[in-house]
């Protein structure tokens, strides 16, 4: 579990359709008002890129990714 890594979401590229919420497993996003919040952020595994590559918008980047 990692602090030093977790996704950003681009609330303007976003178009919250809740893929990348239904697609973790580890409770890192809860839904929100215009895009997914990441509220759990420690949780995300490190390096997983797994919400990055199915949103459909390229709303995803990652904390700690160089
Ligand atoms: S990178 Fe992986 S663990 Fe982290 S929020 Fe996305 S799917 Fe979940
Ligand atoms: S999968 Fe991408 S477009 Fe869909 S809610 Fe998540 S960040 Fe937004």
């Amino acid at each position: 579990m990692a602090a030093n890594w977790y996704p950003i979401v681009d609330a303007n590229t976003c178009i919250n359709c809740n893929t990348c919420l239904d697609f973790c497993v580890h409770g890192v996003y809860k839904a929100g008002e215009s895009a997914p919040e990441v509220v759990n952020p420690g949780a995300c595994v490190e390096f997983c890129r797994g919400c990055s590559k199915i949103c459909p918008n390229e709303a995803i980047t990652y904390f700690g990714d160089d």
